[in-house]
């Protein structure tokens, strides 16, 4: 199974994406932590990436679409993937539906998490408040600053890829202000349909 869930920063991507890996036994492809692994360990990409993600801009697309190229044609994707955090731009969209073609395969589901944005500041410090009572170390992008830019990336250039995906037919929305449980519930009734 091979989905894409979108949704802005603090929308429960990243939650739900690993309630689904467990589920489903395929991996979570997020391209921030794969930019953040890369920052880690100080290769090329990292060191081009790490100030445009403090600010809480969006890297290159070139650089994510053949992150995420690479990535798919790993061993542990060949039955699927939850891609996280990517596409987030309409190019990037255009980019996987060709890398996709281009390896045989093709997307079964796109999940777009809706929620409040004004709820999402919110989240945002809880979440760093969990990071640091769990002895975590913050993201230089968990910020309010930053993440106001994020928030902003987000409407302008991710916001549209709802449209692209409506278009294709493959876009499906869900209320990702509900309780935890209930979005996961409704995302393998979505999937389940899908298969
Ligand atoms: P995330 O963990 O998904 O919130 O991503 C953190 C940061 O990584 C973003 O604010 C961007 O700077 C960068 N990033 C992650 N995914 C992408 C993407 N698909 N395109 C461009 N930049 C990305």
């Amino acid at each position: 199974m091979r989905l894409i869930l979108l949704g802005p920063p603090g929308a429960g991507k990243g939650t739900q994406a690993q309630r689904l890996v467990e589920r489903h036994g395929i991996p979570q492809l997020s391209t921030g932590d794969m930019l953040r692994a890369a920052v880690a360990n100080g290769t090329e990409i990292g060191k081009r990436a790490k100030a445009i993600m403090d600010a809480g801009q969006l890297v290159s697309d070139a650089i994510v679409n053949q992150i995420v190229s690479d990535r798919i044609d790993e061993a542990d994707c060949r039955k699927g993937f939850i891609l996280d955090g990517f596409p987030r731009t309409v190019a990037q969209a255009e980019a996987l539906t060709e890398m996709l073609a281009q390896k045989g395969q093709k997307l079964d589901a796109v999940i777009e998490l809706k929620v409040d944005e004004a709820a999402l500041v919110e989240r945002m410090k809880k979440r760093v408040a969990d990071t640091v009572a769990a002895g975590g170390s913050v993201r230089g992008d968990d910020n309010p600053e930053s993440f106001a830019k994020r928030l902003d990336e987000y409407r302008q250039k991710t916001a549209p890829l709802s449209a692209y995906y409506r278009e294709t037919g493959e876009l499906v929305t869900i209320d990702g202000m509900q309780d935890m449980d209930t979005v996961t519930a409704e995302i393998e009734e979505i999937l389940a349909k899908a298969n």
